[in-house]
């Protein structure tokens, strides 16, 4: 039967991702179950997606509850859940003002035309420029490709949003040099996710904040992948106590549900995009902010934060075991319950036998075997997973 529909989709669907070959139909807790029946151990989370694990049943009832009341309004009208999401959300980041999108792309987009409508209002020029960091990644759309530092991604969509530049990350000089009267923003991941599992370093956040208080640029962080709990904080900014101007939320957010948001302090909302500037048809709709609203009231009923600063150093540790053993793995690092394991080779074959001994992994990057599991995996999981890990390098 999965046969029959991986066909299938290969007839339909535009081939823009090669696949794994199964055809996964329900989840459950940390586990995922293909068309056959066959169970899998999730360390993936559909990308840094399913925080709160499958099958949560809070959730979908409180979806389910929406659902029967009202999907969608547009944005032309108030909606009860959008303004309690958007309190939840202001509460746990800091931040002061929200706007919520359908992706986390998107929510790249709307800040990077909040920085540069920030800088417009203030010396009514344009072509203000941006500095990015290589190994980069903040989606697919036009902007938010134009500030991601992989070249491939960007070759043959070529020309990009212009005056960006890209520096290295936790390399202060290189963005220092790049500084000039026309920046307007400075953006990075807190803890670069496709690129390679790379935290910023505390002393590279502190010093490009630090430049960017006395230029007036706008620092903004995109927590797309590394927020929401994932490193141990809500956002992963919250470590190094370096808030950031603008900032991106995706994946996790909504716990499945599409949905994202910028968000950004008051001083840049009250100054940068305003009536007519920015607008979505989705967005925050009642559906998306209810789901939103359920994973923040669940995150803290189901103390996600304290599970992940409990499981993550054992999930450390049994990674840096694996590192010990096996020659051809390099080293491990991350943040969190968002680890990499750095290889001296291609990762695919490894990850491909996963799969079949009942454990899905994904890579970052060809060399990198990425673990972004569900937040509320325990150490009982930790184990099984390494243990499928082994038998599968093993062999
Ligand atoms: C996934 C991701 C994005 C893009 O989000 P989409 O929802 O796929 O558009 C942007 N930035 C980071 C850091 C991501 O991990």
């Amino acid at each position: 039967m999965m046969k029959q529909y991986i066909e299938e989709a290969e007839k339909v669907l535009l081939h823009t991702y090669n696949r794994y070959q199964i055809v996964l139909d329900r989840g459950d807790g940390v586990h995922l179950y293909d068309l056959d029946g066959k169970e899998y151990l999730d360390f993936a989370s559909g990308i840094a997606v399913f925080a709160l694990g499958y099958n949560n049943k809070a959730y979908n009832d409180a979806l389910k509850a929406q659902i029967d009341k009202l999907i969608h309004t547009s944005n032309y009208y108030y909606n009860v859940p959008a303004v309690e999401a958007a309190k939840k959300i202001k509460k746990v980041s800091g931040m002061d003002r929200v706007f919520f999108t359908n992706s986390g792309a998107e929510a790249v987009e709307g800040a990077i035309k909040a920085a540069r409508k920030y800088a417009y209002l203030k010396d009514g020029t344009t072509d203000h420029e941006i500095i990015a960091m290589e190994h980069s990644f903040h989606g697919r759309t036009f902007g938010a490709l134009s500030v991601t530092g992989n070249p491939k991604y960007r070759e043959a969509f070529e020309p990009m949003i212009g005056n960006v530049k890209f520096a290295g990350m936790n390399d202060f000089e290189s963005v220092k040099e790049l500084v000039n009267e026309k920046t307007c923003a400075i953006i990075f991941e807190t803890v670069q996710g496709e690129g390679g599992i790379f935290p910023a370093a505390g002393e590279f956040m502190e010093q490009v904040k630090a430049l960017c208080e006395e230029r007036d640029i706008l620092l903004i962080l995109d927590e797309i992948q590394c927020g929401m709990g994932r490193t141990g904080y809500m956002y992963a900014w919250q470590k190094y106590g370096v808030k950031p101007d603008i900032m991106t939320t995706a994946k996790a957010l909504g716990c499945g549900v599409p949905v994202g948001a910028f968000l950004l302090t008051e001083k840049v909302a009250a100054n940068s995009l305003s009536s007519g500037d920015h607008g979505t048809t989705y967005g925050g709709n009642p559906l998306a902010a209810a789901a939103v609203s359920k994973v923040l009231d669940l995150f803290e009923e189901e103390h996600i934060l304290d599970n992940v600063n409990a499981v993550a150093p054992y999930l450390e540790r049994k990674l840096d075991a694996l590192a010990e053993k096996y020659s051809f793995i390099k080293t491990r690092r991350g943040a969190g319950l968002m680890q990499g394991l750095v290889f001296d080779r291609p990762v695919g074959e490894v990850i491909q036998r996963a799969l079949e001994n009942g454990l899905i992994l994904i890579n970052a990057g060809p060399d990198i075997i990425r673990f972004v599991p569900p937040l509320i995996i325990s150490k009982e999981d930790v184990d099984a997973m390494t243990g499928i890990l082994e038998k599968s390098l093993e062999q």
